[in-house]
């Protein structure tokens, strides 16, 4: 048996670029106006952006990047640990504590490695975490890697996460640790009851606000605050890749909780820090979300008119509630085809396929900006009635 076997019997992809209905690393040719991008040399409305403010293209954000770059450097060529923390790093854990409302925060290089990093930290031998069954990989991903045990519960089902509370014995450490948004659904998590569960499990609660921040709460504080609960949230993870327009990832908590992680994540300790232009830009975004509350109402003004728009047409959007509106299709191939179809006719979605969802539990994951105009947002409901309509998905 030759390792590499895998390698060469690992098919279903080549088939499909083969068939030309491959719908994955997809180079964009020009993605500077961030609503609509080129592929291939044709411009096509983006609605597979986690761009939720619309600030990666924003002229004071994008300088922000510039000026640090200039008087920084293009890298801190280490760790936040030795060498590669700057007085930017601290500014921006200062800031976004505040923002969340906790004592202190780190931040990471990304968010996955805030979530390895943070987990894996906490969660100790004979300690248990507990995730919901729709988690993001990067908090799966964590758990692998933490010594304690994992255990899963069923998506926002409060029955189920109470089964598995009452199956820790309360010497245990525990952490439940589940999605504000979550990534795929667009529905959020029932945070009041899921903390009254953790007071009364003795569990502490962890929430990974990566499609939460710039979206949900007072300013885009996040989900513990649009429920009025930062208090009983005592993890608030977040990323920059998303509503702030970058590349990093960070965690609030208690101070004494954050010096511990500090000084056991891994992914923190071990990688280098993300370099200036990075945190400029998420500190440059910080400011427009703080200042600008206009464009978050927006964001929401964009995701009514969505989710009402596809309704109408008679497509299924499951329980999403929020800018990301998964389009439910079912059968895998007929995403696929969906997908190209909605592509030849301009508009880019994101296909969601097995095993990120179960078999046959195929979508195409829609999600919007601040920054989609009327027009282009008719215009992906025109395209979607008329695909949807020659592929038998609407009638
Ligand atoms: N958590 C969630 C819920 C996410 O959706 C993502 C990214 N899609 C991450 C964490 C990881 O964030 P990053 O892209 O910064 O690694």
């Amino acid at each position: 048996m030759d390792l590499f076997d895998k390698c060469r019997n690992f098919t279903i992809a080549r088939e499909a670029i083969a068939a030309g209905i491959y719908p994955y690393f997809t180079t964009l040719d020009d993605n500077s106006e961030g609503t609509e991008v080129v592929i291939r040399g044709r411009k096509v409305i983006m609605i597979g952006s986690n761009n939720y403010l619309g600030l990666t293209t924003d002229p004071r954000v994008r300088q922000a990047a510039i000026d640090a770059t200039q008087k920084y450097g293009t890298s801190c060529t280490g760790s936040r640990f030795l060498n590669g923390t700057l007085e930017l790093h601290v500014e921006a854990e200062r800031r976004l504590a505040k923002f969340v409302g906790k004592e202190a925060a780190l931040v990471f290089s990304t968010g996955m490695q805030t979530n390895l990093g943070t987990i894996s930290a906490l969660v100790d031998k004979g300690d248990v975490v507990i995730i919901d069954k729709e988690d993001h990989a990067s908090i799966v991903d964590g758990c692998r890697l933490a010594l304690g045990t994992m255990k899963r519960f069923i998506h926002n089902d409060m029955a189920s996460l109470e089964k598995v509370l009452q199956s820790c014995p309360d010497s245990v450490g525990k952490l439940v640790v589940v999605d504000g948004i979550f990534s795929m659904g667009g529905d959020i998590a029932p945070l009041p009851e899921i903390a009254q569960l953790c007071k009364k499990y003795g569990a502490h609660l962890m929430v990974d606000d990566a499609h939460s921040l710039g979206v949900l709460g007072d300013h885009g504080r996040g989900t513990a605050n649009h429920f009025g609960l930062t208090d009983q949230v005592d993890l608030i993870m977040g990323t920059f890749s998303k509503s702030f327009a970058s590349l990093g990832g960070f965690i609030a908590g208690d101070d004494v909780v954050m010096h511990y992680v500090q000084h056991h994540a891994r992914s923190f300790m071990f990688s280098a820090s993300i370099p200036a232009a990075n945190v400029a830009a998420a500190l440059a975004a910080l400011d427009i979300m703080e200042h600008e509350p206009e464009r978050i109402e927006r964001l929401w003004h964009n995701t009514r008119k969505m989710a009402a728009g596809f309704k109408a047409l008679g497509f299924n959007i499951g329980e999403s509630t929020t800018p990301v509106i998964p389009i439910y299709i079912g059968e895998d191939m007929k995403a696929v085809f969906a997908w190209n179809a909605l592509f030849q006719a301009g508009v880019y979605t994101n296909t969601v396929l097995p095993p990120a969802v179960p078999p046959n539990k195929s979508l195409l994951r829609t999600s919007y900006m601040a920054t989609h105009t009327d027009e282009q947002l008719d215009r992906v409901l025109e395209i979607f009635e008329r695909v949807g309509k020659e592929l038998g998905l609407i009638e």
